[in-house]
């Protein structure tokens, strides 16, 4: 295994030449949470790892019109992050 970045966290979350960080949680009141992690794959790329949790409507059509809403917004973050 490659020697561990100044960011990596270590233990279990470092695993088969992949480092990654302890995860950063950000709570966003009224909306949902995020949890991002950095990585450096095997081959030595880095990545953000992102995972959102969004709150919905209770009822179609509005959730259905919150997840489009959804990845038409993921999709402007990706590109401005790249
Ligand atoms: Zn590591």
């Amino acid at each position: 295994m490659s020697a561990h970045t100044d960011w990596c966290a270590g233990g279990h979350r470092c695993q088969l030449g992949e480092h990654r960080a302890d995860p950063l949680t950000v709570d966003i009141p009224g909306a949902g949470r995020v949890v991002l992690t950095r990585v450096r794959a095997a081959a030595g790329r880095e990545y953000a790892e992102v995972r959102a949790t969004v709150s919905l409507a209770g009822t179609d059509p509005a959730a259905r019109r919150q997840l489009s809403s959804l990845i038409t917004s993921v999709a402007t973050a990706l590109r401005r992050a790249a």
